[in-house]
């Protein structure tokens, strides 16, 4: 769901994206401000003057979201997890931490930032609204903004984990008991359990005649829940996945493709040949990109005779690329972000293998058969 988003801009180093289904979401949000909410709150008004500061809101609530998530990412790099983009999405923004915290402290801090923040910001535009220079109807909006902040902050100290509050509430378990990976299943099941909540409490609103209200709490109970599951299954695979290296997994054998072949010779010889659907590219013995089966899709047939290989591929970049002693869990999260079914594993400029999704999961599904709680005895990931 994250991947399909777009860049805004850069701040702090840190890349700000947006995905396209919060742009409906704050649509949907103006919309409802501005037909409903501000009218009964704030009677006597235009209709345009409901509109631009539905408007105001909803872009406030995007830069509030913003600074909520910045504030967990400036933190999470002062303890040694630096972010590398936050995006908004559906149901706010989320700050991806390239490294998971690597203490209690850590985390429990970097989990309590955004509330802090958004508590912060609640305040502030609650105080700006009683300055009498702004004019009536920005001080209405930013006393709506700050309730919008307040809500944020109370919302996300939750213990539901994987929200803020449960964060933290891991960060509690695993000070106290100095065992992550008991913090997590615990977290993970009290989050699962809090979803459970939030659906029943949807289904209780829908049953009462809030149709709309109950069918977001059921959405949002619904993503509380997967994304409980998720950390802790996340977990069990880092686990089985612990000291073990890209060299362990990778292909050796592996066939490739010269450059300079045409692609009638490419289809002809090597996909109809040997079955694969993607090959690495070599030029001079050197690995220079990878092509398959999607790249002859946008090229005519008749031209294939003529068009070579190396003008097709996807040159080698750094996402496309690992080596053999890199561990076996970060090589699998490259191919997750990126969405790479296979890796080339390179070693001083030369192709040592091929590093491939699918025998990574079916050795992990082996492993998570037979020891099914290998996460819990290990100390930590
Ligand atoms: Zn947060």
């Amino acid at each position: 769901m994250l991947s399909h988003s777009f860049r805004l801009f850069q701040l702090f180093g840190i890349e700000i994206r947006i995905n396209p289904g919060w742009a409906v979401i704050a649509a949907l949000i103006a919309w409802s401000l501005a037909q409903g909410v501000f009218p009964d709150i704030y009677s006597g008004l235009a209709t345009t003057t409901y509109w631009v500061m539905a408007a105001i809101t909803v872009f406030g609530l995007a830069v509030s979201i913003i600074a909520h998530e910045l504030a967990h990412a400036l933190v999470a790099a002062r303890f040694g997890s630096p972010v590398s983009s936050i995006t908004l999405f559906m149901f706010g923004g989320v700050a991806a931490l390239d490294k998971e915290p690597k203490s209690p402290i850590g985390e429990f801090m970097i989990a309590l930032a955004g509330p802090a923040m958004s508590l912060i910001l609640a305040c502030g535009l609650y105080a700006l609204s009683f300055l009498t220079i702004v004019p009536s109807t920005i001080a209405d909006t930013a006393r709506y903004l700050a309730l919008l902040n307040l809500v944020l902050a109370i919302f996300n100290l939750m213990p539901a984990f994987p929200m803020d509050g449960g964060r933290a509430f891991r960060a509690i378990i695993w000070g106290v008991t100095g065992n992550k990976n008991r913090a997590t299943l615990y977290a993970s099941q009290t989050g699962k359990l809090f979803g459970l909540l939030f659906m029943g409490l949807g289904f209780l609103a829908i049953l009462t005649g809030n149709f709309i209200g109950g069918l977001w709490w059921i959405l949002i109970g619904g993503f509380v829940r997967a994304a409980a599951a998720g950390e802790y299954e996340r977990l069990r695979i880092m686990t089985a996945l612990k000291g073990q290296t890209v060299n362990q997994f990778m292909t050796v054998n592996v066939d490739t493709v010269p450059g300079d072949l045409s692609l009638r010779d490419f289809v002809d010889n090597y996909l109809y040949t040997y079955g694969h659907d993607v090959f690495p590219v070599l030029r001079d013995g050197q690995p220079i990109g990878i092509i398959g089966l999607a790249h002859l899709k946008s090229i005519k047939q008749k031209d294939w005779i003529v068009q070579q290989v190396q003008k097709t591929m996807t040159p080698l970049s750094p996402d496309l690329c690992t080596s053999p002693l890199v561990p076996a869990h970060d090589a699998l999260r490259q191919m997750i972000i990126g969405q790479r079914t296979r890796l080339l594993v390179i070693d001083k400029g030369h192709l040592v293998g091929v590093l491939v999704l699918k025998d990574l999961l079916d050795h992990l599904a082996i492993r998570l058969a037979l020891e099914p709680d290998a996460a819990l005895e290990a100390r930590s990931v």
